[in-house]
């Protein structure tokens, strides 16, 4: 038998996808559906098929998974945000540890994946927050996108955002006319946890009177520390434009991380799990095990929180990040912090690691989604770095570059996997790589 589209079957889950779809198999074919867990049996139609897989929808639960639980966030299911809502928290950690460790057993066996660390309070861990925005049946609204649309679910409040974002954002909503709500595309929000400030970002193609929304908004929140309207008449889905203009107090925030003080650009690159992120760079900074006179390269290193805090155990480090913004805010950052061993250079991290020539003790890197190019990996290799300390945000790049580095004879041998995002399939991962010794005799 075939599967075809409209088909009723009756499926088993065994396993959880790693963007949170339930599992099954039938007639050879690999099942995936949402809203399902491991253990749980269900009526299911079929949706949409491929020569080996398929996608269904759950019609009916036939059992229930003792891990399942009733989901916060009432929008769960549409908005495509949180595919983990319906997972009790402990299981979404034992999870992602499986997938984690079925990923990275399959590049090296040796690779000790750890348990990941996770929240005590794993809601409401957000500091940064980009609703798109527009009209529905004429009133403004805000919300995420449904997956894989540009039709905005609309929300007033988000479970994983911090509470002063939902409040922020929802004064906005009550706030902007239709005319402005249509025209904007995007509200940014950052808050920082530390001190208190929020930033609040407009994003759109005019300036459609917001003087006068940014003065009322400060007025009724003197947390907001700068509110700013950025240009971006781009169609497609890149949400800050270059140019803006800033309406009230600044372009930055005041952030802190550890017992570091930040100067944050809104267009710079922050970890968005403040909690989560101190546990992470104190893990990436032990497994780097610095010592006085080690010369540490960190590349992709945004406003340089990771660089700044090695900067304390080693002799020397080199930032490398390619956001201008980002960069002078790193450097006005070692400048705060009284830091004098720390520089950073505004560059293609992949671009200096080939045109530096001295080599580097440590090498630290950090890189977006799509993780490291094959030349940039054996840049990295001719610097011929004691250890390399590798910060993730997705596993399978990392799973391909660890593979790329054992080839050039760089072993992984364990994973710290620290979890980021609760309630997303999202996962963070800190990789130690050692140079192996040749053995040879
Ligand atoms: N280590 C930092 C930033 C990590 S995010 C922190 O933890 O806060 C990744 C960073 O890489 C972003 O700041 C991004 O602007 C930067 N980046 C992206 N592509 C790059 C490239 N090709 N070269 C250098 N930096 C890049």
């Amino acid at each position: 038998m075939k599967l075809k589209k409209n088909d009723q079957i009756e499926l088993v889950c065994t396993d959880l996808s790693d963007q949170g779809f339930g599992i099954g198999h039938l007639d050879g074919m690999t099942i995936f559906v949402s809203d399902l867990l491991p253990g749980e049996k269900a009526k299911v139609r079929i949706i949409k098929t491929n020569k080996s897989w398929a996608i269904g929808k759950t019609v009916e639960r036939l059992t229930e998974s003792p891990d399942r639980v009733q989901p916060v966030c009432e929008k769960a299911d549409a908005c495509g945000g949180c595919s983990l809502m319906h997972l009790a928290y402990p299981a979404q950690l034992e999870r992602k540890e499986k997938q984690l460790k079925d990923l990275f057993g399959r590049v090296d066996e040796q690779i000790q994946v750890l348990p990941p660390i996770g929240m005590d309070q794993p809601l409401h861990y957000r500091n940064k927050a980009q609703f798109p925005i527009g009209v529905i049946d004429g009133k403004s609204v805000g919300g995420f996108y449904r997956p894989r649309t540009n039709t905005i679910v609309p929300i007033r409040t988000c479970a994983i955002q911090s509470d002063k974002i939902n409040e922020i954002y929802q004064w906005m909503l009550d706030h902007l006319s239709t005319v402005q709500a249509q025209s904007l595309r995007h509200l940014l929000v950052r808050h920082s946890f530390k001190t208190g400030e929020v930033l609040v970002v407009l994003i759109g193609p005019e300036n459609l009177g917001f003087e006068s929304l940014a003065k009322a908004l400060k007025k009724d929140h003197p947390e907001v520390a700068g509110v700013i309207w950025n240009k971006n008449e781009r169609n497609d889905n890149v949400i800050l434009g270059e140019e803006y203009e800033v309406l009230e107090g600044k372009d930055s925030l005041h952030e802190k991380c550890l017992d570091l003080d930040i100067d944050l650009h809104f267009k710079s690159f922050f970890q968005v799990n403040p909690a989560q992120m101190e546990k992470l760079y104190t893990c990436a900074l032990d497994l780097a095990s610095l010592q006085p006179e080690d010369r540490v390269i960190e590349l992709y290193s945004g406003t340089g929180t990771i660089g700044l805090l090695a900067s304390r155990k080693a002799r020397e480090v080199i930032g490398v990040e390619i956001v201008p913004e980002a960069v002078e805010n790193a450097k006005a950052n070692a400048r705060a912090n009284h830091i004098e061993n720390a520089q950073f250079v505004c560059m293609d991290a992949s671009e200096f690691a080939a045109r530096n020539s001295s080599a580097a003790d440590v090498v630290m890197v950090d890189p977006p989604r799509k993780g490291m190019s094959e030349q940039g990996i054996r840049d990295i290799v001719r610097l011929s770095p004691r250890k390399i300390v590798y910060i993730s945000c997705n596993p399978r790049t990392l799973a391909r570059d660890l593979g790329l580095f054992k080839a050039d004879g760089y072993r992984c041998n364990v994973i710290q996997p620290v979890d980021m995002f609760p309630y997303t399939s999202g996962m963070e991962c800190v990789a130690l790589l050692e140079k192996e010794i040749s053995t040879k005799s």
